[in-house]
């Protein structure tokens, strides 16, 4: 999704691009996003209800990039989101929970969907949440590396807790997006 908009003498280049956030229940999805788009925390939220994207912006070589990232709304409770939900998306990030070791197993899963229904090269982003819970971690940094090396994707650790890598995990995909749609151009 390039759109080109026009300010004035100047041409201004406006991106915008679809990402989703996958994974099972309580990962931390919704917080990942609230912390990234308002850095907002919540200790008791509630299953996602309404609210289905937000957008964000940022700036890459003087052009705005925009990121419309979508929450699945609830439907991970029923482990597989809609097909519709996956429509149109340029990146992923695809959420366990370090200190649970079924949300890791999972993976494989969410991607099998995910590679399902995308129609396009998705930058996809392998995101071991919670890692502030040191103390009853399950999942080893060096296995989440291992997976992702083995799928392809870029790996991070992140907590939503205490902001530790969450901009990052959020603007290494913008900007991968950003990078396929230009080689493409080009
Ligand atoms: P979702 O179902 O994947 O959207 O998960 P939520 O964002 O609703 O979070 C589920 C629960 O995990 C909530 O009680 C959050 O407070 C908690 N949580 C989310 N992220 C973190 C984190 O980075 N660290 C810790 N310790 N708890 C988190
Ligand atoms: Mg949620």
């Amino acid at each position: 999704m390039v759109a080109m908009g026009g300010g004035g003498d100047e041409e201004v280049e406006e991106y915008l691009f679809k990402v989703v956030i996958i994974g099972d229940s309580a990962v931390g999805k919704s917080n990942l996003l609230s912390r990234y788009a308002r850095n907002e925390f919540n200790l008791h939220s509630k299953a996602t209800i309404g609210v289905e994207f937000q957008t964000q912006s940022m700036d890459i070589d003087g052009k705005e990039v925009k990121a419309q990232i979508w929450d699945t709304a609830g439907q991970d409770r029923f482990r597989a989101v809609t097909s519709a939900y996956y429509r149109g998306a340029f990146g992923a990030l695809v959420v366990y929970d370090v200190s649970r070791r079924s949300t890791f197993d999972s993976v494989a899963r969410w991607l099998d969907e995910l590679n399902t229904h995308s129609d396009t090269t998705v930058a996809k982003m392998l995101v071991g949440n919670k890692c502030d819970l040191s103390s009853i971690r399950e999942v080893s940094v060096e296995e989440g590396t291992r997976l992702a090396e083995a799928e392809g994707l870029f790996f991070i650790e992140t907590s939503a807790l205490d902001s530790t890598n969450v901009k990052t995990a959020f603007e290494i995909v913008i900007k991968e997006i950003y990078n396929n749609v230009s080689r493409k151009v080009l």
